[in-house]
């Protein structure tokens, strides 16, 4: 924490930063923009003065969280399948308290568990693989019934006998069985459960930004903050309050949006701060940001941006 007010960079030194870059990277780009035809093309040519349409002052809060990231938080997923089917599954195991290493994890997140499977007797036919129908043939009699005709003695008397024989449909058993629809004849379902595989807890950094300039770039800065933060000087605190009582006087301007940033990023650290899983790792950090809003000689447009003080700044372009 310091009371003392921070420098921004002035227009020239992040122009001049700017310039010594973009050629680094694209000369002919630099030459086609902002060369002269017939003279040699020469940086110093190149002011901010002539470029430089407009500026915003504006600012990026930073801080740091680490977060304990443990097993895969999903729900469990249960599976009710044919044996043919638990038989071409896979089927994991993890006995003990070992935890996986999840960089070392070769495989799906979530994975049936062998310890879940338990054998259910099917419903639909009683666990008998059939179901039983009455027969059509013999009205599930498993006989038939019929009439003899008998012509008894001289007169050739007419009698009728009973006569009756086995069904030959049903073989004599009256119903017929039918593979059952639901078990498919196997008698039985199985049960399974996919469930998260138990790794163990890692704890990872992740950084926080909050920019009042609307910018491409936050992710990028987000990632060059946390990889370099000793390289871009800002002004630290060790709360929001204060943060919030000393800012325009440390930064020396003030907006609306600068305002509002600050406050998104206070509660934003606010439940950081009550997250049971995430713990704050750094101080705040503010940040001058100014945003150059530039055209070329060619009349493209294009914008660069500077993080950070006069003594120690980041520059980003979409040049
Ligand atoms: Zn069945
Ligand atoms: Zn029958």
């Amino acid at each position: 924490m310091t009371d003392v007010r921070i420098k921004s960079p002035n227009l020239d030194e992040i122009f001049e930063k700017w310039k010594q870059r973009a050629v680094r990277s694209d000369k002919k780009k630099m030459e086609k923009q902002f060369g002269t035809k017939g003279a040699i093309f020469s940086l110093d040519a190149i002011s901010a003065a002539e470029y430089v349409k407009d500026i915003k002052k504006e600012i990026a809060i930073y801080f740091a969280i680490k977060k304990t990231v443990g097993e895969v938080k999903t729900k469990t997923e249960e599976k009710s399948v044919l044996p043919p089917k638990v038989a071409r599954e896979t089927f994991y195991s993890f006995k003990g308290k070992a935890k996986i290493n999840k960089d070392d994890w070769k495989g799906d997140d979530m994975v049936p568990l062998y310890e879940t499977l338990k054998t259910i007797p099917c419903k639909n036919c009683n666990g008998k693989g059939y179901v039983e129908n009455k027969c059509k043939t013999c009205k599930g009699t498993g006989k038939i019934e019929e009439q003899l005709q008998v012509l008894t003695g001289e007169e050739q008397k007419k009698e009728v006998k009973p006569f009756s024989y086995s069904c030959g449909v049903c073989f004599g058993t009256g119903s017929h069985k039918e593979q059952c629809r639901d078990c498919g004849g196997y008698k039985n379902l199985y049960k399974y459960q996919i469930l998260p595989v138990p790794f163990k807890t890692v704890v990872t950094g992740i950084p926080v930004l909050h920019s009042s300039a609307q910018t491409k770039y936050e992710k990028e800065i987000e990632r060059d903050l946390h990889q370099m933060i000793e390289e871009v000087e800002g002004i630290r605190f060790n709360d929001f309050k204060e943060l919030e009582s000393k800012s325009e006087a440390s930064l020396g301007y003030w907006n609306k949006n600068i305002k509002k940033t600050i406050s998104t990023a206070g509660s934003d650290y606010k439940s950081y701060s009550k997250d049971k899983e995430a713990q704050i790792t750094t101080q705040i950090y503010l940040f001058p940001m100014i945003q150059m809003f530039c055209e070329t000689k060619k009349g493209a447009k294009f914008e660069i941006y500077s993080l950070g003080s006069a003594n120690k700044f980041m520059i980003y372009s979409n040049f």
